[in-house]
């Protein structure tokens, strides 16, 4: 009877799901957990994984190397039509990308008190200034998200000689 709103709920589980496994993926090489998905209809295009360490590269975080690959993959910068999953909201960079790339959604899991730009700090996606707006949820799998940040952030603070910069920042 709800076919569709139950297909599509399950869809969006089913993305953060695979978010998450990269998240957990990152988190085992030391990388602050979050993880990234760009899907269109279902179709998954693109998967990344925090890599700021091992890239020793700012700007690669999930949501943006994302959003790069999804491109690659789908021959074009505009990803209209594309939902991006993340299971940290994204930051300022990531949101503008997101709305540089024209994607047409996005969903996140965990908010972020001290760098998110679609809905706590900002919100990018529905700045109507801005030349194009999209769609923003949070809340998938946020407690997931959530506690895969702070196991991380508990086991580095018994390594300190290893700490990464903390993940809200
Ligand atoms: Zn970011």
């Amino acid at each position: 009877m709800h076919e569709r709103t139950e297909s599509g709920e399950s869809t969006d589980l089913a993305m953060m799901r695979r978010a998450l496994l990269a998240a957990h993926d990152a988190a085992e090489r030391g990388e602050v957990p979050v993880g990234a998905v760009v899907a269109r209809e279902g179709e998954i295009l693109a998967v990344a994984a925090n890599q700021r360490e091992a890239t020793e590269d700012p700007t690669a975080h999930a949501e943006l190397l994302a959003i790069r690959r999804a491109s690659e993959a789908t021959g074009g910068w505009r990803l209209t039509g594309c939902t991006l999953y993340a299971t940290l909201e994204p930051c300022p960079m990531c949101a503008g990308a997101a709305h540089a790339a024209r994607l047409s959604r996005l969903v996140y899991a965990a908010p972020d008190p001290k760098a998110g730009y679609a809905g706590t700090l900002h919100n990018t996606p529905a700045d109507t200034r801005l030349n194009h707006t999209f769609s923003a949820e949070g809340g998938l799998l946020e407690a997931e998200a959530a506690k895969l940040l702070r196991d991380f952030f508990k086991s580095r603070r018994q390594k300190p000689e290893n700490t990464p910069e903390m993940p809200f920042s």
